[in-house]
Order: C-alpha cells, then sequence, then structure tokens
C-alpha cells in the first residue's frame, strides 16, 4: 500500500515505535552519545525541544494560530520529533515499553474521563 508522505517502501506510518528507537539509538551509540544522555540529561532535553515547539507560539493570539501552524509548519514538525526522538531514548533506556505506557495511560483516561461526563468539556477529571 502507497504512503502519501514517503516513496520509500519503508512508510513512516507501518513503521513501529521499536523501529524507529532501534534508529535512533544506532545514531545515538555511533557518535559514542550515551555517556551524555542519563536521565535527568534527556528529561532536561525533552522540556528544552518542547519550550522551542512552544517558542513558535509565544504571543500569538488566539485568531493567529492557525496561520502560524500553516507557516511554521516545517519548524512545528521538527520541534515534534527533537521531543519524540528524545522522549523514544529515554523510553529505551529506561526499559519502559513506551507504546504500551501510553496505552495504559490512554486506559486511564478512558475512565477518567468518561464520555457522559467529559464530551464537549474542558474541565479537568476532579472537576468534572
Ligand atoms: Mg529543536
Amino acid at each position: 500500500m502507497g504512503c502519501v508522505h514517503h516513496e520509500a517502501p519503508a512508510c513512516c506510518a507501518l513503521m513501529s515505535i521499536a523501529d524507529i528507537t532501534s534508529r535512533i539509538i544506532d545514531f545515538r551509540d555511533a557518535r559514542d552519545w550515551m555517556q551524555f544522555h542519563n536521565p535527568k540529561e534527556l528529561a532536561v532535553a525533552i522540556t528544552a525541544e518542547a519550550g522551542e515547539l512552544l517558542q513558535h507560539f509565544v504571543w500569538q493570539q488566539p485568531d493567529q494560530i492557525e496561520r502560524r501552524v500553516q507557516e511554521k509548519m516545517p519548524e512545528l514538525k521538527d520541534e515534534m520529533a527533537d521531543v519524540g526522538i528524545l522522549l523514544f531514548e529515554l523510553a529505551h533506556n529506561l526499559g519502559v515499553d513506551l507504546g504500551q505506557a501510553m496505552l495504559d495511560k490512554v486506559e486511564r483516561n478512558e475512565s477518567r474521563y468518561p464520555v457522559a461526563k467529559a464530551r464537549g468539556s474542558n474541565a479537568k477529571y476532579n472537576e468534572l
């Protein structure tokens, strides 16, 4: 099946977290960077990259956001990738099955935010 994003046979949509993580770890190890990647440094870097993502929206008013997203999509994509790459590595280093952890969290959110109470509401679960 074709992919709208790439011409390469290995479609992004078919790559697993494990496949992507393996590529990230190969990149890191070829450069001998594990020595710099303790959990605290990775958490700091994730936060810094999330800040770079946020930077694109500083002072943008609600009516400017949609246009900002359109104009800055390449940069936004880069920052989202930076966050994801570091998060995948942190999960790998700590032996966390990130996909399972995310599914577990979605399951918890499903019970915290029952559709009957949460639909159309932006209230936090303890204020529903
Ligand atoms: Mg960045």
